[in-house]
């Protein structure tokens, strides 16, 4: 029996070893391909430029996947280069020809001051926090750090921006901006669950920060709090958003949001809610409609309907606003088919969603081939009930 040490010595004897500054000089004179074995945090922490990641415990199993020609030129690294020795042999067993393993490893490398690359990976505890995005494969890792490295603008903090925002805060969207310029009363929370009781009086954009904040320190949240104007709409979407989820409850909000979002090439997530029916579809410039292209006008004030503040049931916004978070994540991850060109209409009675195609009008006043409308237009406040919806 053999001790490790002496087991080490005899497999180093019997495998190439190559010194750090003989590698370095390979990996620029020729093609060599160079075989991390570490594990996969300590890949994490920095490896060599353009090296292959196929861990120890893998080796066997990967490396035919990995480097089908077994005439390859092979350098096998590890931290200290001792695992490597190891898999320099397990590789030559395997036919590989022309394998050296690197003396004195990563260390000796770092040591000699060559580079090293930090890939771009999830630390362990994001890996944990975003498992189950992890497990689907069109999320993926990939996946998880494209929507930490997105960017989404809610219009709103209230029953629609609620779940919207903690959903997408959950799902470790990396920046929220949210604009709302009104406070938490009471009458807010029968179904706006971002807020609470003991925040009655706050800012809402302050208090879904605050909310935000204990659901998910990875995300940064930005707040605007004021209203959307003609003044600041270039400077709130100039900021460069990937999307726009609008829970915005007024028709001058609603058409400036949706000019300025034309503009500046930003999809925008819209949804509505009344009493037991609520909608949703997604405004993609050039890709599809957009609102005026079903609304080129708001109605005259003396059509508008009714002043008096429309009910709803508290649930149904947390089912659009859910729907708006779903599709905002799609589109931050350019996944499944969003909503545009398609209006979805729920009906919280019946349970019951139907589907209405909607089309892009080339004579659309703002989106068209040739726009009449090429600047803001700041409407007058008028009251917006159920006219609120998007009827086509
Ligand atoms: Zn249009």
């Amino acid at each position: 029996m053999s001790t490790y040490r002496e087991l080490l010595q005899q497999v180093k004897s019997e495998i190439d070893e190559i010194g750090v500054p003989d590698a370095a000089e390979l990996r620029e004179s020729e093609p060599a391909v160079f075989v991390d074995v570490r594990d996969r945090n300590e890949w994490d922490e920095g490896h060599i430029p353009g090296a292959i990641h196929v861990p120890r415990g893998n080796l066997e199993s990967r490396i035919e996947g990995a480097v089908p020609d077994r005439d390859a030129r092979l350098v096998v690294y590890c931290a200290s280069g001792a695992r490597s020795a190891f898999a320099a042999k397990a590789l030559e067993e395997l036919g590989y020809e022309n394998v050296s393993s690197l003396a004195g490893g990563f260390n000796e490398w770092k040591r000699n001051g060559f580079g090293f690359d930090l890939p771009r990976a999830l630390d362990e505890s994001k890996r944990r926090r975003y498992s189950r995005h992890l497990l689907i494969p069109e999320v993926g890792e990939e996946g998880q750090l494209r929507l930490l490295d997105s960017r989404i603008l809610l219009i709103g903090a209230g029953g629609l921006g609620s779940p919207a925002s903690l959903y997408l805060a959950a799902a470790g969207v990396g920046k929220l901006g949210i604009v709302d310029d009104d406070v938490v009363d009471d009458t807010n929370l029968q179904r706006q669950i971002v807020h609470s009781t003991e925040r009655l009086g706050d800012s809402k954009a302050e208090s879904a920060k605050q909310t935000i904040a204990a659901l998910n320190p990875d995300v940064t949240v930005q707040v605007f709090q004021e209203r959307l104007t003609s003044e600041n709409v270039d400077r709130i979407l100039g900021q460069g958003w990937d999307v726009i989820v609008d829970g915005a409850d007024n028709f001058p909000t609603r058409y400036l949001l949706n000019d300025a979002s034309v503009w500046h090439g930003i999809p925008v997530v819209h949804g509505s809610i009344f009493r037991f029916e609520g909608q949703t579809t997604v405004f993609k410039p050039k890709e599809g409609p957009c609102y005026r292209c079903l609304f080129p006008q708001p109605p005259p004030p003396e059509l508008a309907p009714s002043c008096a503040e429309g009910g709803v049931l508290g649930v149904l916004p947390g089912i659009i606003g859910s729907l708006q978070a779903n599709e905002a994540l799609k589109l931050a991850l350019g996944i499944g088919e969003p909503l545009v060109g398609r209006l979805l209409l729920f009906d919280a009675l019946e349970t019951q969603f139907t589907e209405i195609s909607l089309r892009r009008d080339p004579d659309c006043p703002v989106c068209g081939d040739s726009p009449t409308i090429t600047d803001y237009v700041d409407y007058v406040e008028f009251c917006a009930g159920p006219a609120r919806q998007v009827t086509p």
